[in-house]
Parts: structure tokens; sequence; C-alpha cells
């Protein structure tokens, strides 16, 4: 169904919220931007879109977003070079993704064209929003979720697609200490670990709080089986430097694939580092850690870009990453940012 830009009924605010953002000091996904696109599935179809101004929705109480839980969503950014032209990175990798959530929530699939031309639409509307500094961009939450009454645990016959944006500044994490996980996990075979579902990120909360109690910042899920393995860092993409070699774990039903890691991945190969794309145990880590070969530790997503890693806990004993000069998180994050700004050539051809 192709449905195109002139068809989205525009509704400006009258007030724009603009001039009250202190753009200089903007806390991660915490300000939000003065439109958004809305699209209603009811049905069978797709209705026609809107920019309106961001507000409130108003739902059932027998919603079923609110019992079954059919909510997804996706990250993206665009960023603003000193031109002020803008950028998308991949974006056609997150609206694919976004489709691989919908199919396993038994949701509709938004048509490709119909998601890029909203977005495009919306980011003309919101231009001024998309701040230019160094490290900052437009924030962009695509989500999707049931807006179909009920209390019977079957999926909605009707949903709404939302395009939201806040504006964020540059993501200084600092480094986190994480926790290795022994007995929690964050998906299974045959789950919804590969989806972007609401519900994955509300089951990391509980562990995640055991761990900041215990003074970590993070965990580090591993396998649902034998919890030997490691899969990922929070809500990131995991990658350890061994030596000179750059690993990550492949992706799987448990694993999201995220577009910072194949970006990394095909990056790292560009610039002559060895990768490695294996199953890596927590022991091999350890072994690592004690005999002097492990390097780097560190988170990949499109949030923060590389979250660097400065130890980690396992059966209560801290292991610590030593203080490198010149890493590869630092050089891929450099790389990553300056394809994604305009900084320099595109010759992998991301952006758009
Ligand atoms: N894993 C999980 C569980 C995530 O939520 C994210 C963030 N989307 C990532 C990895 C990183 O994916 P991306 O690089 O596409 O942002």
């Amino acid at each position: 169904m192709a449905i195109h830009t002139e068809n989205i009924i525009v509704e400006k605010t009258k007030a724009s919220r603009i001039n009250s953002v202190d753009f200089s000091n903007l806390n991660f996904g915490s300000v939000f931007s003065d439109h958004m696109f809305v699209c209603d599935y009811e049905d069978g179809k797709w209705q026609t879109p809107k920019i309106v101004p961001y507000q409130p929705i108003t739902l059932e109480p027998s919603a079923k977003i609110f019992h079954y839980g059919q909510s997804i969503f996706e990250g993206m950014k665009a960023y603003k070079d000193e031109e002020g032209s803008v950028f998308l990175f991949r974006p056609m990798d997150n609206i694919k993704r976004m489709n691989i959530s919908a199919k396993r929530l038994a949701m509709p699939e938004i048509p490709e064209a119909y998601f890029m031309d909203g977005l495009k639409e919306l980011l003309k509307v919101e231009k001024d929003w998309i701040p230019s500094a160094k490290g900052s961009a437009l924030y962009i939450r695509p989500f999707m979720f049931a807006t179909g009454k009920g209390f019977h645990a079957s999926p909605a016959d009707s949903y709404k697609f939302i395009i939201a944006c806040a504006p964020s500044g540059a993501y200084f994490s600092g480094k986190v200490k994480v926790l290795i996980e022994e007995h929690y996990s964050r998906s299974a075979n045959g789950g919804v670990g590969f989806a972007k579902a609401g519900g994955n990120y509300a089951g990391q909360f509980y562990p995640t709080q055991l761990a900041k109690d215990k003074g970590y910042q993070q965990v580090i899920w591993t396998d649902d089986n034998t919890h030997e393995y490691i899969e990922e860092a929070g809500a990131m993409n995991i990658f350890v430097r061994i030596n000179d070699t750059l690993l990550t774990v492949p992706t799987s039903d448990r694993i999201l694939d995220g577009i910072t890691r194949k970006s990394i991945l095909a990056i790292a190969e560009a610039e002559g580092i060895t990768t490695e794309v294996r199953k890596i145990k927590v022991s091999e880590l350890i072994e690592a850690s004690e005999n002097g070969s492990l390097k780097e530790l560190f988170g990949a997503g499109t949030a923060a870009v590389i979250s660097p890693i400065s130890g980690f806990g396992y059966k209560n004993k801290d292991y610590e990453l030593p203080e490198l000069e010149n890493t590869y998180g630092e050089l891929l994050k450099k790389r990553i940012t300056d394809i994604q700004t305009n900084q320099t050539d595109d010759a992998f051809g991301w952006r758009v």
C-alpha cells in the first residue's frame, strides 16, 4: 500500500516550546519536540497519517497494550552537519527491524515507504529541533502499540503507530562497571529477545536494579540455558577485545541485531582490525583478564554509540580492565560518528 507524503495531514502547533529548551544541557530522551507523526491501523488497514502537536493519548482501560503488552519500538537518530543538512543513518534497517518485531508480536507491519515518508516529513517540520553541536542529535522513537479493546488474550484489531522525537546532547556515559548475570535472563530460545518489544525491557529492570544495589551500573546478560556465554550488555550489543582481535557474539533468537554492532564490525574490518563473530564463554573472559590478554570490553548501540566498561563482577569477584590509550572503542566511535554527521566520505553508503 503506497501512501505518499501529500496524503499526510499536517497540523502545526500554535505554541512552539523550542525557546524554552536549553540545547546546551540536554539529558538523553527527556525533552520532546513539538510534533509527532501518528497513524492508526483500523478495519484491517492503515488510515490517513497525521503530523500533530506532541500531546497525550487517550486509550480505553481495556486497550490490549495494558494487558497483553503488544508494544514495539525502534531507536534511531537524525544528525545535522555544519551546513544544516540533515542525515539519517541506515534508516531502512530500523524500518525492517520494526517489522520483524511487529511480525513476532502478531502486529500489523508498516509499509516501508510509508514509514520513511512519514519520518522525512516529520523531520522537515521538526528541523529546528535537530541539534548540530558535536555529539548531539535528534533521537527518534518510532513505536506501535495495541489500542484495540478486550479482556481476552488475543491480538488486538487496532493499533497506533507514532514517531516522536527528543533532542539529545552528547551522551558521555563514562566507564561502567558491569555484573555478569548468573541467574536472570533477558531472553530465551524461541522467545522475543531479537524483537524490540517493550516487555523485554521491563523484564530487565529488576535484575538491573539488583545489580545496581551491589554497586554495578549494568548487567551482562548470559544465555538462558547455561549462563556460561555472554550475550548482551544491558540494552546494547557486546564487544570484547582480546589482544588485538575484536570479538562479538552472533545474533540469534535471543540477541537484538543491532545496527551499531554490524556497522562497527564493517568499520573495524576496513580499518584492518581482525574481527571474530563467535560465542564467548564467561570463563574465557576471566582467563583473558587473568593472563592480561583482555584489553577492552564495551557495549554498542544507537544512544551512546560505544559505552566502555571499566570492569566486571562474576561470582562475588571483581575483574578490572586495563586503562589503555588509543582504544578500539574510541577509534570506532570516532569513525562511526564521522560518517553519521557527514564529517567524512560515506564509503559504505549508510547516510540518507
Ligand atoms: N541490544 C538491545 C537489547 C537494544 O535494545 C539495543 C538498542 N536498540 C541494541 C542492542 C543496539 O541496537 P542498535 O545499535 O540498533 O541501536
